[in-house]
């Protein structure tokens, strides 16, 4: 999704109606579950799909907006079952000039993770219509993220669960967080993702950061190394379906661990050409 390319004139006024910190106060990094209502009956989105949030200026170096995406972490029929409503999942970011080597807050996430019940924000959107969740209701998914790539999945899982109601094929989370506590969904403060574990077709597997001190992605590859017979399986199934959201930096890890899982590069270049031909390959990664 080039950002730059996006339409932004159509918008939306959002209310915030809920923000609570999923990260304990003692985890250094604060990730907000915030949900917002759009009360516009011309507002639709599905799962998979992301929002444009605007926040006020003044902006740096005269630009006119500055626009940053966050996906939706709510099935269609809304947070909560409330169809105006929906949430998203913020991590508040910094980042590091390099010139003078200090450090700034990033202005978007700033902006939302201050934000309070009752207060208005500017949104655009929504987008992507690519990272969905296919009718066959005996389709594999197979998701793998790290960080707050988790807000598609949750959005899947709810969707799949909740609005689909008689999913049989299999679900398979991968997911990795640099440490328990920054598990977003999964962890003591907020574990919503949890109550799924009953369901007989789901699976989620969590990974940890090696090293969270020296700012090492979760070791997602690990999970899928030790499940590797499974996860061959999957890719081999024409009706397995792959998603992959998060950060950037996981997908050089990931390549190198789904070439293992494979057998070799080569089988895992032409598994994963036939699963993008084929319209079985999504990734959302920033
Ligand atoms: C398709 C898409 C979906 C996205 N979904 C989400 C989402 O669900 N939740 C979310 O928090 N962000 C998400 N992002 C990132 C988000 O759009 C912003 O880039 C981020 O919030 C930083 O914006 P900012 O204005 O605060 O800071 P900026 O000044 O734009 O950036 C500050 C620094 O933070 C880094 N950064 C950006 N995002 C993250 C992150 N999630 N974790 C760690 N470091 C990061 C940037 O590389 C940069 O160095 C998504 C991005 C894209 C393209």
């Amino acid at each position: 999704m080039n950002i730059a390319e996006l339409d932004i004139s159509h918008r939306y006024q959002a209310t915030v109606r809920e923000t609570s910190r999923m990260t304990p106060p003692d985890s250094g990094v604060e990730v907000r579950h915030i949900v917002l209502e759009v009360d516009d009956p011309t507002f639709h989105f599905i799962e998979g799909q992301c929002i444009g949030v605007l926040p006020p200026g003044p902006h740096e170096f005269g630009a006119e907006h500055h626009l940053r995406l966050y996906s939706i972490a709510s099935g269609r029929s809304g947070e909560g079952s409330q169809a105006a409503r929906f949430s998203i999942c913020v991590r508040r970011c910094f980042y590091i000039d390099e010139v003078s080597g200090e450090q700034y807050p990033g202005m978007a996430s700033n902006y939302l993770c201050d934000r309070s019940p009752g207060d208005a924000l500017t949104l655009t959107g929504p987008y992507g219509r690519h990272f969905l969740v296919p009718r066959d209701e005996s389709a594999n998914l197979l998701m793998i993220g790290i960080g707050t790539g988790i807000a598609p999945f949750r959005a899947f899982i709810k969707h799949v669960y909740e609005e689909r109601g008689s999913w049989r094929g299999k679900i398979r989370l991968f997911y990795g967080a640099k440490t328990p506590l920054e598990m977003l969904y999964l962890n003591d403060v907020h574990n919503d993702l949890g109550q799924y574990y009953d369901q007989e077709t789901f699976q989620a597997f969590q990974a940890l950061s090696p090293r969270p001190y020296f700012d090492e992605p979760p070791a997602v590859e690990e999970r899928l190394r030790e499940h590797s017979l499974e996860v061959r399986e999957l890719l081999q199934d024409p009706k397995t379906y792959v998603y992959v959201a998060g950060q950037e930096k996981m997908s050089e890890k990931l390549d190198e661990a789904l070439s293992e899982v494979a057998g070799s590069q080569e089988k895992w270049r032409a598994a994963k050409e036939k699963l993008i031909s084929g319209r079985r390959w999504s990734e959302l990664l920033y």
